[in-house]
């Protein structure tokens, strides 16, 4: 019997473990995050299973492998929240899902897109209190924009093809373009610099790495084309918050939809509304009315939270059978596997 700790349970996410769990897996399900604090919680389990804001730094990793437990099964593609290297020193294999549903976070990030342009959510407010004014709801036709696409893996490939179904000109760029997606005559590869000055819309799918911290700062903000959308639905960490909001008050962007924000750990997938919100740049991102922000729910759809739970329980059973030892043995895509 393989007894698991599970981190960061909702509704959501569990129902689809209880459906699918074979009857040698015993499921622990905490609604806590796994951090340095709570990390006693794992004692006599041998997996912890963690999604996105869960934290197992090389603290966390030297006390699960103190108390025996040899796998790390995260339920998400990215592991920036994971220091691996901690993790192979203390004997602990880490495992996750590395594709579930591209199409759920694409779709997102076009929702994003279209929600901002065309102001809904100011509309439906508006609507709603019995004001049926149109000033201020001006919007622009996406058809024959240029979108730039930062990242054309899984997701990013995705949402340029569904870009140029809305007939969007997509300038990309990527470590490793992708040899299908180049030969759509809608989309052109092409260096950071002129994606940023030609894009109406600058969207990320790219990991969060080393290299790719803070690649919205000060200095890119400034290259791109003024009053430009940013849509990140990737990792909070890829955008610096704080040149976000000086590119915002001074119109070089001029409209931001996020999925995801570099603090987010502390509010993101909890009801904080009783709270005050103690983050001051989060409080002040929430005072734009040309910024949308959803809270790390890009992944939330039905088929995605169906092959996560199989995709990690095959995951643990493999590990069971000693098919998946080693700290990300399995599921790093080779092109980011750095
Ligand atoms: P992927 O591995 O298929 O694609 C990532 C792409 O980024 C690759 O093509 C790679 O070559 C490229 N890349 C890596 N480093 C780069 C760099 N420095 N410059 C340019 N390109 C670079 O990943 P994916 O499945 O498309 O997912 C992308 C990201 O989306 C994940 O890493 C994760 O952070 C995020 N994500 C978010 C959610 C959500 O709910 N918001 C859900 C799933 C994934």
């Amino acid at each position: 019997m393989t007894k698991i700790a599970f981190y960061d349970a909702k509704p959501y996410s569990q129902k689809p473990f209880e459906e699918y769990v074979s009857q040698d897996l015993t499921i622990t399900y905490y609604e806590h995050k796994l951090t340095r604090d709570t990390v006693e919680s794992a004692v006599g389990h041998d997996a912890v299973c963690v999604f996105v804001n869960d934290t197992i730094d090389g603290k966390v990793a030297e006390r699960l492998g103190e108390m025996g437990v040899g796998l790390v099964a995260l339920r998400c593609s990215g592991y920036n929240n994971i220091n691996l290297d901690a993790c192979a020193r203390h004997g602990i294999s880490v495992v996750r899902v590395p594709s579930y549903s591209p199409p759920s976070v694409a779709e997102h990030s076009i929702a994003l897109m279209l929600a901002l342009n065309r102001h809904l959510i100011r509309a439906h407010a508006r609507v709603r209190e019995g004001n049926f004014s149109l000033n201020g709801l001006v919007g622009f036709e996406m058809c024959g924009k240029t979108v730039g696409i930062i990242g054309t893996g899984r997701i990013g490939r995705h949402a340029a093809e569904i870009l140029t179904g809305f007939q969007c000109e997509i300038l990309a760029y990527d470590l490793h373009p992708d040899q299908a997606l180049s030969r759509n005559p809608r989309v052109r590869y092409t260096e950071l610099d002129e994606l940023y000055a030609n894009s109406d819309i600058l969207s990320l799918y790219v990991p969060l790495l080393p290299d790719t911290r803070y690649l919205i700062n000060d200095t890119s903000i400034a290259k791109l084309k003024p009053g430009i959308m940013l849509i990140n639905t990737s990792r909070g960490a890829l955008v610096d918050t704080k040149a976000l909001i000086r590119g915002l008050k001074n119109g070089r962007i001029g409209s931001a939809g996020l999925d995801v924000y570099e603090e987010e750990s502390d509010y993101f997938f909890e009801d904080r509304s009783e709270d005050v919100i103690a983050d001051d740049v989060l409080a002040r991102l929430l005072t734009f009315n040309n910024v949308l922000i959803t809270s790390h729910q890009a992944f939330l759809t039905r088929e995605a939270l169906n092959k996560i739970a199989v995709a990690t329980l095959k995951n643990i059973r493999e590990y069971q059978e000693g098919k998946r030892a080693g700290a990300l043995t399995h599921g790093v895509c080779a092109k980011c596997a750095t």
